[in-house]
């Protein structure tokens, strides 16, 4: 099989007539369809349990998305068993075919692009242009893995030395039944990318997404049984992470584990799994994506404008719900002054509302929780630092809404400067120079973004070589990484320095073996 060259999506243009309508239609059509009842799939079959919960809006808490079931540790353990039997099928089919698949569900996300996008800002909050981001994001991650699926194939074949006493060959097998475990915050995304890159490499899945947005995760499943993928290969479990994905992660017949999430949840399952149960015959495989405190760092000789575009579009984008969010802004003494006053300025002027309007600049932080986590650091960041906008909550048809908050002069060893807040809510550092600026932003546990404004070329590049994160932006914002433009991931307590959308990321789905016959 041979695919065209990968090429990224395009974001619809919605100053266009023709692509606004598009979406509201979109929208319409779903809100049709908001508050039916979705069945676990578990070995092909719908699942029901005993009780279901509901995903809301969180711009509307009154309007249910949809009902999911309420699973337990019992699914959790059928969902992996079924796939590790898929597995001994699966592993058999060809990568071409897999890849041919997997094209098609990206084949079948383009058709349907807006409504995902209508799934997307209904269940959990985003605006029209980052609903639309994250589901051609999505498209992306199919076509791109897909095609790295077939390269390794091909790698792999021509790899090796050669010696004339022997034929050796060189194969990368799959590795079994994987959890795959994913967060809210880019439930398209994260979750298509993770199940396309396993399920391509020759792997099956058990899937939980996060219980903000599990209507998505099932309508992304149904995409890969509509192109043609077994049902078995692909399952889908709801209900607590600590009950069902913590049952995923412990069961022996579990070879990989596929999360994206928080750092504790992420450092926790990295222990879980590392525990050998009874009957299990490997080392588990983790692929842990966690937080960050994105630092962005401006020097003197910066656009000035230019960084608090950015700044306020990486804080803020998303409701600063991206692991990539630039969280810390760090700027030099010199500039500081004005350029707070830039920030400020710009971040004041964002409009906060219900996301199902275009208008809308920043849409509800997910749920009560996150109002409350993010208040409580709000009450640290008035012992911290200064409130220089925002701090509060707004009130709009009991939507989970939290206005845009800047807190400047904070000192670089705060709680507000070193731990992950994930809302509307940047932390402002003053650094002496350059020098002071760069040790400040190395200095968390974090490593995940980060960007430099400045016009000397000397302190880019001794950003490139210093400033220790996965993603590295110069004069450009921390978030917006394109898949196969800017393989994503980060180092320290950010991960397990995977790089999704990149040109290795499949290798953590695989296995190689040499095969050896000597010539007689
Ligand atoms: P969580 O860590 O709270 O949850 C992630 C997933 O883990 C959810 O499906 C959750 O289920 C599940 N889970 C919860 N507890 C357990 C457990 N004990 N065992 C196994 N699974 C469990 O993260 P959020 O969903 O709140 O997502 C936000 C976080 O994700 C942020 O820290 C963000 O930085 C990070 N993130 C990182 C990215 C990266 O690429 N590095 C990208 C996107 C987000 P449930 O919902 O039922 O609790």
């Amino acid at each position: 099989m041979s695919l065209p060259p990968f090429k990224n999506e395009a974001l619809a243009d919605f100053s266009q007539p023709e692509n606004r309508q598009a979406l509201q239609q979109a929208l319409d059509k779903v809100r049709g369809q908001l508050g039916r009842s979705y069945p676990m799939i578990i070995g092909g079959d719908e699942v029901m349990a005993d009780e279901t919960f509901a995903s809301v809006n969180p711009a509307l808490p009154s309007q249910v998305v949809g009902y999911v079931q309420q699973g337990g540790a019992e699914h959790a353990r059928a969902a992996i068993e079924a796939a590790d039997r898929a597995f001994d099928s699966w592993k058999r089919v060809s990568a071409g075919e897999r890849a041919e698949i997997i094209v098609g569900v990206a084949e079948l996300m383009r058709r349907r692009r807006h409504e995902f996008s209508a799934w997307n800002i209904l269940e959990v909050g985003k605006t029209w242009g980052e609903a639309d981001g994250e589901t051609i994001e999505t498209i992306d991650f199919f076509e791109y893995y897909a095609r790295q699926m077939l390269r390794f194939e091909q790698e792999a074949a021509t790899s090796l030395e050669t010696i004339p006493s022997e034929r050796n060959r060189y194969r990368y097998l799959p590795l079994g039944a994987g959890a795959v475990i994913t967060p809210w915050n880019f439930p398209t995304a994260q979750m298509s990318g993770l199940t396309s890159a396993a399920i391509v490499a020759g792997n099956t899945v058990a899937v939980k997404p996060a219980e903000t947005s599990p209507v998505i995760a099932y309508h992304v499943v149904n995409l890969f049984y509509e192109a043609g993928l077994p049902r078995d290969v692909l399952n889908y479990v709801t209900g607590p992470g600590e009950v069902v994905g913590e049952a995923m992660v412990d069961h022996p017949r579990t070879r990989f584990i596929g999360f994206t999430g928080s750092k504790a949840v992420g450092t926790s399952i990295n222990q879980r799994a590392a525990v050998i149960q009874p009957g299990q015959r490997w080392i588990k495989r983790t692929i842990l994506e966690m937080g960050g405190k994105n630092p962005v760092v401006v020097d003197e000789t910066a656009d000035l404008e230019a960084a608090a575009e950015g700044i306020v579009a990486g804080a803020f984008g998303y409701q600063g719900q991206k692991c990539s969010a630039g969280s810390r802004a760090i700027i030099v003494d010199q500039v500081y002054d004005d350029l707070v006053a830039r920030i400020v300025e710009r971040a004041k002027a964002l409009r906060v509302g219900d996301p199902a309007d275009p208008a809308v600049d920043m849409g509800p932080v997910i749920d009560p929780e996150a109002v409350d986590k993010i208040t409580g650091y709000i009450a640290v960041g008035r012992e911290e630092g200064d409130l220089a906008l925002g701090g509060g909550t707004l009130e709009h048809e009991g939507g989970y809404f939290i206005e845009p908050t800047v807190f400047t002069d904070v000192p670089a060893d705060a709680r507000i400067a070193q731990e992950e807040v994930f809302g509307p809510f940047l932390t402002v550092i003053r650094a002496r120079d350059f020098e002071d600026a760069l040790a400040i932003a190395n200095a968390t546990e974090y490593g995940l973004t980060g960007s430099l404004y400045s016009h000397s070329q000397e302190r880019l590049e001794r950003a490139a070589e210093e400033l220790h994160v996965g993603n590295l932006y110069l004069n450009r914002k921390s978030t917006g990484a394109e898949v196969g433009i800017h393989p994503f991931g980060g180092f320290n307590m950010s991960g397990t320095d995977s790089k999704a959308g990149g040109p290795d990321y499949l290798l953590l789905f695989l296995q190689g073996k040499s095969i050896s016959e000597k010539v007689a």
